[in-house]
């Protein structure tokens, strides 16, 4: 597709990594070492209200340092716990669904989704949807909270690991003008290095309003297509806002922050 650079961002996971160097190797592709971290972001100012934020970490060229992958499978750990949990209630519930099996759609990603299809298939609940409204939502009747890290200790761990942390897709939140600005300054203040302004769901009007406010903060501007192969089949590889590109500069831009 002529791309110059690529950076894989799986969600809590660096597992893919390596294949992707070697292929990036023989394809003459630069490769940024990433990941897209699922955490959570409460402000009190805000009544308590809890946002659920994905954040971008990037490390540039190889993976980051032990601990930094002792902290992701720390929060893997918690996951699979919360799994286990899940699948008991479900079974409390009458429902034959074991973790093994769930595991068998899921893998290392296994969540909810995952619970919902195989409850579908059992025949359960009619749909994906009646699944997450009666049993997995909050307040449904299996609901168990997820365990991730809070938005803060996440920066802060790519921050120790000299990696760069960017908020991703800002425009998926369901922030107001006014909570957008006072989240990404608390954000900036505990560290945050970036913004991602360049998405395919932020239309090219949003990726310029988040490119001002990057300079106002003093933050990089990054720009991804969030592509997830055949789950995104609207998607095309390497293509963002309405279909643009990420400038080669962006990755200079992140070489010069990431401290290895
Ligand atoms: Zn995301």
């Amino acid at each position: 597709m002529g791309l110059r650079a690529i950076a894989i961002t799986d969600h809590d996971t660096l597992s893919g990594y390596e294949e992707a160097r070697q292929v990036a190797e023989a394809g003459k592709v630069e490769l940024l070492c990433g990941v897209e971290l699922t955490t959570v972001y409460e402000r009190a100012q805000a009544g308590g209200r809890a946002w659920s934020i994905h954040l971008l970490a990037y490390f540039g060229d190889g993976l980051p340092p032990p601990v930094f992958l002792d902290w992701l499978e720390y929060w893997r750990q918690a996951r699979r716990r919360r799994n286990e949990r899940l699948a008991q209630k479900l079974q409390q519930l009458g429902m034959e669904i074991s973790l093994a099996e769930v595991e068998m759609l899921g893998g290392e990603q296994t969540g909810r989704p995952h619970f919902a299809e195989l409850m579908v298939r059992k025949g359960y609940v009619r749909d994906r949807e009646e699944a997450f409204r009666r049993y997995l939502d909050r307040g449904g009747l299996a609901y168990v909270p997820r365990e991730k890290p809070t938005t803060v200790q996440a920066i802060q761990a790519v921050r120790s690991a000299g990696g760069v942390p960017v908020l991703a897709h800002p425009g998926r939140l369901s922030w107001d003008q006014e909570e957008e600005e006072i989240s990404i300054s608390q954000l900036v203040a505990q560290g945050l290095l970036g913004l991602e302004a360049w998405h395919p769901d932020h239309s090219p009007a949003n990726a310029r309003r988040y490119t001002a406010m990057a300079a106002r903060f003093g933050l990089v501007v990054t720009g991804g297509s969030d592509f997830h192969g055949v789950y995104t089949p609207h998607v095309t590889l390497g293509a963002t806002s309405a279909g643009a590109r990420v400038p080669y500069e962006v990755v200079d831009r992140l070489r010069a922050l990431i401290r290895r």
